[in-house]
């Protein structure tokens, strides 16, 4: 019989951003959280995986700002793409919200939440998508 292994596909994941809303999937081997989602946890690989929202909060690893943009965002820059380790364990990418002209290393480690999401697609990839926006929290 048929299995169902995909529990959170990267639509999901992709709504659930516009929704304001990080989900990923529960390990029930290890209770670790895979963030975005995938067929196998991260961390052990298993299959055991269920459905789960991650608090959306986390802490700034790296980002950088983008000012000679790639075809098709040149109305965007600047704009600063970022990783943030959130506060669940799993690293996601994303955009920070912030002043580019203020966005300085003094920002490495600071909190951060998801407050939003940015679409949009360009002739190289398969259509929009849709990736999670995060404010720095004062
Ligand atoms: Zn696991």
């Amino acid at each position: 019989m048929y299995k169902e292994y995909t529990i959170l596909t990267h639509a999901d994941y992709e709504n659930g951003i516009k929704e304001r809303k990080l989900l990923g999937l529960k390990c029930r081997a290890c209770t670790r959280i895979t963030c975005p989602p995938m067929p196998v946890c991260q961390w052990c690989g298993s299959r055991d995986l269920e459905r789960t929202e991650l608090s959306g909060e986390g802490e700034l690893i790296t980002f950088t700002v983008i000012r000679v943009p790639p075809e098709g965002f040149e109305a965007e820059v600047p704009y600063i793409p970022c990783l943030v380790r959130t506060k669940e364990g799993p690293s996601v990418v994303g955009r920070l919200d912030h002043d580019a002209e203020r966005a300085t290393q003094d920002l490495l480690g600071k909190p951060v939440k998801l407050n939003g999401s940015f679409t949009k697609g360009d002739k190289f990839s398969g259509g929009p998508h849709t990736c999670p926006v995060f404010g720095v929290r004062e």
